[in-house]
């Protein structure tokens, strides 16, 4: 399943850079549309094997563990999880304005996976993927509503939280006084590497009904 999902992330990658060199990024938006409104479905799939910013910030995570320099903090004033919206309106706006002004196609999407990967160097996966990717918050919205999403069986789960640790999006938590784990559907990307771990199988693909 993982040879699977690299595979298919780095397909939608090769595509993006197809779409790029030529010189037709903006197409890419027609998938996010897609992915934003099959959401309702499915979840955020999208997130988990679609986006580019996604595939590109898997292995600089990786490295940035091994060298050292990735912290567990969140800066504060990215907290309220707003500001994911402002990089939405500032990146349309920025793209609207060149437009109009320059006559220029402002690459929009290229900037952003720069960004992406350098704040991954620095940042956990999550801090970018909940509270400042602008392509998220649309979709953290949506996936209130997702009709399907990855889910803990509460009768097999043994609460030891081996799989919080590999999930991208900080989706599982184990409340207080709990010893069941949670997923919240809104930034489960769907990844399944949390199924990949669980020790008892307790993790589901399904409706969330
Ligand atoms: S909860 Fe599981 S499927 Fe969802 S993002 Fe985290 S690791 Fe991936
Ligand atoms: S790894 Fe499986 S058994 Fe352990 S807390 Fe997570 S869902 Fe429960």
């Amino acid at each position: 399943m993982k040879t699977l999902a690299t595979l298919i992330r780095l397909a939608f990658l090769g595509l993006f850079i197809f779409l790029v060199v030529q010189g037709k990024p903006m197409l890419w938006l027609v998938l996010y549309v897609i992915g934003l409104i099959t959401t309702f479905l499915f979840g955020r799939y999208y997130c988990g094997y679609i986006c580019p910013m996604n595939t590109i910030m898997r292995p600089i995570d990786w490295l940035a563990k091994k060298l050292g320099i990735q912290t567990k903090t969140t800066p504060r004033f990215l907290e309220s999880g707003k500001f994911a919206w402002f990089t939405l309106f500032a990146s349309l706006a920025v793209v609207l304005v060149i437009r109009r002004v320059a006559g220029r196609q402002f690459p929009v999407l290229v900037v952003w996976l720069v960004l992406a990967a350098l704040i991954t160097l620095r940042y956990r996966p999550a801090v970018f993927h909940n509270l400042i990717c602008p392509f998220s918050a649309p979709l953290k919205l949506v996936g209130n509503y997702s009709r399907n999403s990855q889910y803990v069986i509460p009768e097999d789960c043994i609460g030891c939280g081996k799989c919080i640790k590999p999930c991208p999006s900080n989706a599982i938590t184990i409340p207080k006084g709990s010893r069941v784990a949670q997923i919240e559907t809104n930034i489960c990307h769907q990844c399944q590497d949390c199924r990949a771990v669980c020790p008892e199988n307790a993790i589901k693909y399904g409706s969330t009904g």
